[in-house]
């Protein structure tokens, strides 16, 4: 009896490891959202970041930008988990920083959105060269870089009862997928498969591209207004939440094959997504790092 009880809770435990939650955009929307920002980062900026990150990074941020999803089931940084994403009220369609941003058991500022706030206002304090050790700096640097692309991936904030269309079974094209991994994974991949020959520095291209003189070029101005450093994320978290809405979970199906109609239609989102992504990214940490006239005022 005790041996089956034990054996039934180590299945229970290895299921936990093994089918976890999936968490944010895939490696490429990472990488590419801070390969985007660290582009555009101001001196000051690009030298706190090289400076923050490890050596063996070779200054390149987005080498590191998927650290975060590496660790969070390490004993360690387990609490980090529910960091990845927000749960707001089935259908609602809305989201509410006071109602949604808390884990499960209903701690608050545990989500994505509560994440980035914390990792901004830490790294605020890189500037004042302060021996605290409170803060690590550099932890602090790839959390916010890896949390502001996940807060802009649509399905990251998604009704409750499906974390996030995680228990929507679907079939991408002729492959079992879920909802929740097609915004994640499956659009960039069939994306640079079709369109970029697998190429992914093709696809900064034409992202960077779009919004330094093409479709986006109106709109930047735009995505990196932010009048409070520390509350812009409740911006993007509602942006996603009616996405995911409108676009995400409408018309879907569970059992359903989303194919061309759906590949096509969701693409454009998923990418202008990324970008804004990455130039919001690099106004937080051009404001953070900065010179001190404007950005410090914003983010104290
Ligand atoms: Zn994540």
């Amino acid at each position: 009896m005790v041996v089956l009880w034990r054996l039934s809770s180590l299945l229970v435990a290895l299921a936990l490891v093994l089918v976890p939650r999936t968490h944010g955009w895939s490696k490429e929307g990472h990488v590419l959202t801070c390969r985007i920002a660290q582009g555009l980062l101001e001196p000051e900026a690009a030298a706190a970041v090289e400076n923050l990150l490890p050596d063996y990074a070779n200054g390149d941020l987005s080498s590191l930008c998927v650290w975060p999803d590496q660790i969070r089931h390490w004993y360690k940084y387990r609490w980090t988990s529910p960091l990845h994403f927000i749960d707001t009220p089935d259908n609602a369609c809305s989201y509410e920083y006071s109602r949604d941003c808390h884990d499960t058991n209903g701690v608050k500022d545990m989500c994505v959105a509560g994440a980035i706030q914390n990792f901004t206002s830490q790294l605020v304090h890189y500037r004042e060269g302060t021996s605290d050790r409170r803060y690590n700096m550099t932890e602090a640097l790839l959390f916010l870089s890896h949390f502001m692309g996940d807060i802009h991936q649509p399905m990251h904030v998604g009704f409750t009862s499906d974390e996030g269309g995680n228990t929507i079974s679907v079939r991408w094209f002729r492959h079992k997928s879920n909802l929740h991994h097609v915004w994640d994974r499956e659009i960039i991949l069939t994306a640079l498969a079709d369109y970029y020959e697998k190429n992914l520095d093709s696809l900064q291209e034409e992202l960077v591209g779009n919004f330094t003189d093409g479709i986006w070029f109106d709109d930047v101005a735009s995505w990196e207004e932010c009048d409070d450093l520390l509350t812009c994320s409740n911006k993007y978290a509602n942006e996603s939440i009616n996405l995911a809405c409108k676009w995400g979970y409408k018309g879907v199906e569970p059992g359903q094959t989303l194919a061309d109609e759906y590949f096509g239609s969701r693409m454009p989102i998923v990418m202008k997504r990324i970008a804004q992504g990455g130039v919001r990214l690099a106004m937080v940490l051009n404001l953070v790092f900065g010179d001190s006239q404007h950005g410090f005022a914003a983010a104290s």
